[in-house]
C-alpha cells in the first residue's frame, strides 16, 4: 500500500483519519485486476481510493446495464402497468395484489405524488436504457435517458432516445430525476449533486438508489 492512497479523504464527509484500506479484485468482467478501496472511519462509505485513469476499460459495451432487455409480451406489460398505477397512487386493485404477493416489490421506489404518466423524466447512467424502456411500455409519455459511457446516442424505433452525456452537460430541467444504481460510479459526487439539483424543477424530488450490505 502506499501513503498517497493512505491519506485519501472520504468522498462523503471529507474525514481522513483511521480509515481501514483494503484491496479487492474485479470479479464481474473477469479481468482480475487489484483496486485498493477504503471504509471511513466516520461516515462507513465504502470507495475506492484512486477511479483508474482508463476508467472505460470497466465499462465495455456488454457491460450488464448496457444490454437492451428482451421486450416482454402484452401480459407482462398490462401487468407492470398496473403496478405502476398502484405505485402512483391511482386506484388499482389487480395492481396492489400482484405487488403484495411479488417477493421483489417491483417499482417499489415509486412514490405516490412525485410522478405521473406526464412528468418528463431522466435517468441518469442509465446504460441502454433498460429501465426507461420498460416505464415507456407502461405509459410513461415522457421518459428520457443518459449516460457518458455508451458508444453513441441509442435512439429506439418508440422514440425513446439515450443520449450519450453526463448528468453536468445537462441543461433541461426535470420532473423527477433517476440514479438507479449509478451515483457509485461518479468520481465527485458532492458535485453530482450539485448537478442534480439544476436539472431538477423547483420542489421536484430525484431517486438515488445505492448498493447497501
Ligand atoms: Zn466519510
Amino acid at each position: 500500500m502506499n501513503n498517497e492512497a493512505k491519506t485519501k479523504s472520504c468522498a462523503i464527509c471529507g474525514n481522513s483519519a483511521h480509515n481501514r484500506y483494503f484491496f479487492a479484485f474485479e470479479r464481474h468482467m473477469k479481468i482480475g485486476d487489484e483496486f485498493e478501496y477504503f471504509e471511513c472511519a466516520r461516515c462507513g462509505c465504502v470507495q475506492i481510493a484512486r477511479i483508474p485513469e482508463n476508467i472505460d476499460k470497466y465499462y465495455p459495451n456488454n457491460y450488464y446495464s448496457y444490454e437492451a432487455r428482451q421486450e416482454s409480451g402484452r401480459f407482462h406489460a398490462f401487468v407492470v402497468r398496473q403496478i405502476m398505477r398502484y405505485r402512483l397512487g391511482k386506484p388499482n386493485l389487480f395492481g396492489r395484489l400482484i405487488y403484495a404477493l411479488h417477493k421483489e416489490k417491483p417499482y417499489g421506489w415509486m412514490r405516490k405524488g412525485t410522478l405521473d404518466f406526464d412528468s418528463s423524466i431522466l435517468d441518469v447512467g442509465c446504460g441502454s436504457g433498460a429501465t426507461i424502456l420498460k416505464m415507456s411500455c407502461s405509459g410513461f409519455r415522457n421518459v428520457q435517458g443518459i449516460d457518458p459511457f455508451i458508444e453513441a446516442d441509442i435512439h429506439y424505433p418508440n422514440g425513446i432516445c439515450v443520449e450519450k452525456k453526463a448528468l453536468s452537460e445537462i441543461k433541461e430541467q426535470y420532473d423527477f430525476v433517476m440514479l438507479h444504481h449509478s451515483l457509485e460510479h461518479m468520481p465527485d459526487q458532492y458535485q453530482a449533486m450539485k448537478d442534480l439539483y439544476k436539472v431538477l424543477k423547483p420542489g421536484h424530488f430525484a431517486l438515488i438508489r445505492i448498493p447497501v450490505s
